[in-house]
């Protein structure tokens, strides 16, 4: 099948979470199981110079066929295994330090800025020559792309091509003016309930829900819980209107990126038959930050965006309790609300000893907290599918995580009387149950050693490669086909 991935974030060029590492592993395995695969991203200004040298420009203007025409131009980029990836330049929207803000607030042309992208997903087939099956379109950024291709590219050379849509983040979805869709080239029928109208506006991701030839959330739960009110951010009725068409199919990890036996970037490697690099991981990571004299305590770690999503405004509060009540101490990793940014910055210097806090965003890092960590907390408010509770499973590290979305669907609860289970799991977000549960984790590293034993191998042991998924996106793709030519 000849696949294209149109996304506004792919790793290692340019990744602010999971969508990045997503779409990256997938696009990956889908090509090595003999698919065409190419990806469509804009060339964001801040792409890191040392790739910026393995881009080849491609001859000739690419016209972008909105409202009026935009000329831009491609680069190409061909990885080991015959991935393409095409990153479209067009400074005035994507020559910037940031995606999709300056730090504080959303650049304002965002609509603007994602319609070009998702248009010139359209228009790259005549400027390749090269007709895809499948448009698989991630996030609202992505969105119009099956809107696109449901209305104005119907006929002729697109005639055929089928859409998936991927939810990764409900949260987000594209808000714009009506005169989005003169600006985008799309006609004004579009303005409708049932399309893409909402609260007066356009909404680029509920167009994609009605439009896409088939969707898909990034877990099954999530996949559930989008189509209520709670977790549906306004779209849960759109949503149950394509629920015959909607999936959940779990995100897999990229084995060579995140295992601990082979991973450059901790302290030493290891695997559940032997741990012993796990604790030579723990020390180091300890010595290093000056909390030697704690390496008999359990050590928690957190990495994630801090954003109300995460949950951590909740850890943030509950933190001095914990101090005073267990024996424990904590990494974290983070950075995005200034605000708690702030408050985890203080909560840092309040309590040297006990936390290390770094703000900012380092990859190598997270590998070595991972590694370090006997435990890994996310009490995210909710979690599409989460990608660092899959780390830390495979990292031998016991997530500890509210059993919402993909998390609910990956972690199995830690049951004291037999032992099963691969981690810890609570339901209310407030600051008792994080007090509660970590007090669990904490009480079951000191007095239940042989269960944190079994806990760890068996979290080592499951399996999270994207080949179950994979060929589940298989099915999909072929479905969404099917739909499409039938007579
Ligand atoms: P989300 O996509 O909502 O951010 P996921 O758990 O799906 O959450 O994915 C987060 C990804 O981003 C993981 O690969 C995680 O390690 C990485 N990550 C998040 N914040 C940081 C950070 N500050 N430094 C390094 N990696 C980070």
């Amino acid at each position: 099948m000849r696949i294209l991935m149109v996304t506004a974030e792919f790793a290692p060029y340019a990744k602010t979470g999971g969508l990045a590492d997503m779409v990256r592993s997938l696009s990956l395995e889908l090509c090595r199981a003999g698919n065409d695969v190419r990806v469509l991203l804009p060339f964001h200004g801040f792409l890191p110079e040392r790739y910026r040298r393995d881009l080849r420009p491609l001859p000739g203007i690419f016209s972008i066929h909105l409202g009026e025409d935009h000329w831009a131009r491609l680069h190409e980029c061909v990885e080991p295994g015959g991935l393409r990836i095409y990153f479209l330049e067009y400074e005035k929207f994507f020559g910037r330090d940031r995606p999709y803000d300056d730090g504080y607030r959303a650049y304002e042309d965002n609509p603007r800025r994602f319609a070009l992208l998702s248009r010139a997903a359209i228009d790259l087939a005549d400027f390749l020559d090269w007709t895809p099956d499948i448009f698989h379109a991630h996030d609202w950024m992505a969105a119009p792309v099956p809107v696109y291709l449901e209305t104005v590219a119907r006929s002729g050379r697109l005639g055929r091509s089928a859409s998936v849509l991927t939810i990764h983040n409900l949260a987000h979805q594209g808000y714009a003016p009506p005169s989005i869709l003169d600006y985008a080239g799309l006609p004004g029928s579009l303005f409708r309930p049932d399309a893409m109208e909402a609260c007066g506006g356009i909404n680029f991701l509920k167009g994609g829900i009605y439009f896409a030839n088939k969707l898909t959330a990034v877990s099954p739960t999530y996949a559930r819980e989008i189509q209520g009110v709670e977790q549906g951010f306004g779209l849960q009725d759109a949503l149950r209107f394509r629920s015959g068409d909607l999936l959940g199919i779990l995100n897999g990890i990229d084995d060579n990126l995140w295992n601990p036996a082979t991973d450059p970037l901790i302290g030493a490697n290891y695997s559940s038959g032997d741990l012993r690099g796990k604790e030579v991981c723990k020390k180091n990571f300890l010595r290093a930050r000056g909390m030697a004299r704690s390496g008999k305590m359990p050590l928690f770690g957190v990495i994630g965006r801090l954003y109300g999503q995460k949950g951590l405004d909740v850890l943030a509060s509950a933190l001095p309790r914990i101090f005073g009540s267990m024996a424990g101490v904590f990494a974290l990793l983070g950075a995005g609300d200034p605000a708690l940014e702030d408050r985890f910055r203080s909560i840092g210097a309040s309590y040297p000893g006990r936390i290390f806090v770094h703000i900012g965003y380092d990859e190598a890092l997270a590998h070595e907290i991972e590694a370090a960590s006997d435990f890994f907390l996310m009490p995210s408010r909710f979690e599409p599918c989460g990608l660092n509770q899959l780390y830390s499973l495979r990292y031998g590290t016991l997530p500890i995580v509210r059993g919402t979305g993909g998390l609910r669907d990956t972690v199995i609860p830690y049951d004291e009387a037999t032992g099963d289970g691969t981690g810890f799991v609570f339901d209310h977000l407030d600051e008792n149950s994080l007090h509660d549960v970590i007090g669990w984790a904490t009480s079951t590293y000191y007095d239940r050693p042989k269960h944190m034993k079994v806990l760890i191998r068996r979290a080592m042991a499951m399996d999270f490669s994207w080949k179950k998924s994979v060929e589940r996106y298989g099915d999909c793709y072929r479905w969404a086909l099917e739909m499409k030519r039938r007579p």
